[in-house]
């Protein structure tokens, strides 16, 4: 081991010397360019958000879809980081306090939905934290949130709303039509259509009716969503969808606002049934590629990221061999095991557009919401009410 004082560690060699101001000249003429690319701004933002979907899930996606690891379109964008997940007051995270981290820029406890850490999940609430979104409607931006699982679950919900617990449904939706900033989220379409009509009559809520009245149009299945004289609205359905035209109108409709807009699109891939998983986040990877390729990439903002990973992990398995295990595979030789908890190792955030190059090394979950905010080019101000 070299001690301080040991001579080793002093000689500077002629090379060095000569060398330092030459990489300094250099590395300042490097630095101009990557300066004037961090000044791009944003107008739009798309906040991709694969839930449970970790790196051992997006490895074993790739096997499942395309017969190779490193073949997914989010294995190919440039601009990637690792985010560190743990919540307050354990390591692993779930969907409420992982989302609320992503687009507050504060960590909270499990369970609680965009509210900080002093709320005691289902008891009592903590302050409301200011979203990306709050932040968007605020500017004046479009919004918009869709969903494959219900719009009251925990992830859409961080984006619109603020809770002492997740499972509040009914005072969760019923802050779409009351937003705290702007005229409130523009597009709220997913799933949960039942739970969530049953959530607010029994809470004694006229859901519908609050909503036609703060001018929302409401729909029940993803085809009647329309792409044009549309502006606002609420679209529940209880059967799967397909993303791609879904994502693709509600593009079309934030885009009409000259100021821009914020779309949060969560694709649930939770593995614990591995087919259903892999083939999600498979479906999630060619919306993000076909979103890359319809947007204009120098003023829109695409960035892909997980509330947590999941306890999958590849144990085996070879070219030419599927990664779903028959049903009497012996569980001692599948390829893929996987487990029914979230973990808590780092997850992928992949981005591209303008702010894109801020996204590099680890970094807390936090610091997404940070870089989101300079790409649009605002400071935060958490304190306004
Ligand atoms: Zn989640």
């Amino acid at each position: 081991m070299r001690q301080p004082d040991d001579p080793r560690c002093y000689p500077e060699p002629v090379v060095t010397r000569l060398l330092f101001p030459i990489l300094a000249i250099l590395s300042m003429a490097l630095v101009i360019p990557v300066a004037t690319a961090k000044d791009r701004k944003a107008k739009n933002v798309i906040l991709f958000l694969g839930d449970a979907g970790g790196i051992p899930t997006l490895h074993a996606a790739s096997i499942h879809g395309y017969g190779a690891p490193g073949k997914l379109f989010l294995h190919q964008i440039p601009n990637i980081g690792l985010s560190e997940t743990s919540p307050v007051g354990a390591w692993v995270t779930d969907s409420a306090a992982g989302m609320t981290a992503i687009v507050t820029g504060q960590k909270t406890r499990n369970n609680v939905v965009s509210q900080s850490a002093d709320a005691v999940p289902g008891k009592s609430d903590g302050a409301p934290l200011k979203t990306i979104l709050e932040y968007a409607e605020e500017h004046g931006l479009s919004t918009g949130v869709i969903s494959n699982t219900s719009m009251a679950d925990a992830t859409p919900a961080a984006c619109y709303a603020h809770a002492n617990h997740r499972r509040k449904f009914a005072e969760i939706v019923a802050q779409i039509a009351k937003p705290r900033f702007g005229d409130g989220v523009d597009l709220v379409i997913g799933g949960g259509r039942k739970g969530i009509l049953d959530a607010t009559k029994e809470a004694g809520h006229d859901f519908a009716g609050a909503l036609t009245a703060k001018g929302y149009t409401l729909y029940d299945r993803p085809e009647q969503v329309p792409a044009s004289n549309a502006r606002r609205i609420v679209a529940l359905f209880d059967a799967p969808y397909d993303p791609q035209p879904v994502v693709e109108k509600a593009i079309q409709i934030l885009s009409r606002n000259p100021k821009g807009f914020f779309l949060m699109v969560e694709w649930d891939m939770h593995t614990d049934k591995l087919q259903r998983g892999l083939d999600q986040a498979v479906a999630m990877d060619k919306l993000v590629r076909k979103t890359a390729e319809s947007i204009n990439q120098k003023d829109t903002l695409l960035l892909f990221t997980a509330d947590h990973s999941f306890d999958l992990r590849t144990l085996g398995g070879k070219p030419g061999e599927p990664v779903i295990p028959a049903a009497d595979a012996d569980p001692a030789r599948v390829p893929v095991r996987v487990g029914t908890l979230h973990t808590g190792e780092e997850v992928l955030i992949a981005a591209l557009g303008p702010g894109s190059e801020r996204v590099k090394g680890y970094m807390p979950n936090t610091k997404i919401f940070h870089i989101l905010m300079q790409s649009y080019g605002w400071k935060p101000n958490p304190s306004t009410p």
